[in-house]
């Protein structure tokens, strides 16, 4: 079954006002990464990774879906996709995207692991605050994924990604893609791919890579899939795909 599948970074949020990971001025720019996203030492900065996802947590609260979201939502509901995000936060359900994968958990979450519990968080975790299920304060890390933890989601993730065919389509979106190099697997994949992205990184491994700002950029990559469909797209669909890439559209 042809499938659209999305791909996305941090740079779909940025303009919705979250700084981005690696880019200038990005928020973690000022952090040292090994001390508040490595899982391995967390135990030892529990108070600074806890003051800092408090700080994002609280920042999260007041940014809305942008364009690009919405976009994102309205193809769930006419294609089907399956939505990747390495995005811990949740802009991308609260603009009403369907099958969203949270490759890298949520901001919103606490995950004890003295007990595995996991249980919802929309406020700072403060100096009283104890697992529900066991009590424990110290197991309580924030429910995002951190280097050198396992993230469950990655497994299915890796099989789809592994698999593509002909007629699937793939969005990815403003992703340097230094934690997961995406690029190397749409570059061997039959798969259409495109990427949006202002800067040019990895141009030559996707099929089109439109150069703009994610929320300027789905526009344009809206049209290109309804060419896909409509088998308009120059150089591109041959009787046999157009066939097969209609299979995208949702019945009904
Ligand atoms: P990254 O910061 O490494 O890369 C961001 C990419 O987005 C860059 O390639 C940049 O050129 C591009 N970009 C910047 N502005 C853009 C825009 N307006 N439109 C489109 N693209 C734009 O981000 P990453 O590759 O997602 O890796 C970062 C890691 O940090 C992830 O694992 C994620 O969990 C975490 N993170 C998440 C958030 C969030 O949830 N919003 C924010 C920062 C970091
Ligand atoms: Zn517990």
């Amino acid at each position: 079954m042809a499938r659209l599948i999305t791909f996305t970074g941090a740079g779909l949020s940025a303009e919705s006002g979250i700084p981005t990971f690696r880019d200038r001025d990005g928020m973690w720019e000022n952090y040292d990464v090994q001390k508040i996203a490595f899982f391995p030492a967390w135990k030892q900065n529990y108070d600074l990774v806890h003051r800092f996802y408090n700080e994002r947590r609280v920042q999260m609260k007041s940014v809305e879906p942008n364009p690009a979201h919405h976009m994102l939502a309205e193809w769930s509901k006419k294609y089907h996709t399956i939505n990747y995000t390495q995005n811990i936060d949740d802009l991308l359900v609260r603009a009403g995207c369907e099958n969203v994968v949270r490759l890298h958990g949520d901001i919103y979450s606490m995950r004890c692991v003295a007990c595995g519990h996991v249980f919802p968080k929309y406020d700072e975790w403060n100096e009283t605050d104890r697992c529900p299920n066991c009590d424990s304060r110290k197991g309580v890390k924030p429910g995002v994924i951190f280097f050198g933890e396992n993230a469950p989601e990655y497994p299915g993730f890796w099989k789809t990604i592994g698999r593509l065919q002909e007629d699937d389509v793939v969005v990815v979106i403003g992703t340097s893609a230094e934690v997961i190099p995406i690029h190397l697997y749409t570059q061997e994949s039959p798969a259409y791919s495109i990427c949006i992205n202002p800067k040019k990184e990895y141009e030559d491994s996707y099929d089109i890579h439109i150069t703009k700002k994610a929320t300027k950029g789905v526009v344009k990559a809206d049209k290109l899939i309804a060419e896909l469909i409509e088998g308009t797209l120059w150089k591109w669909t041959t009787n046999k795909l157009t066939k097969a890439f209609s299979n995208l559209r949702k019945q009904g």
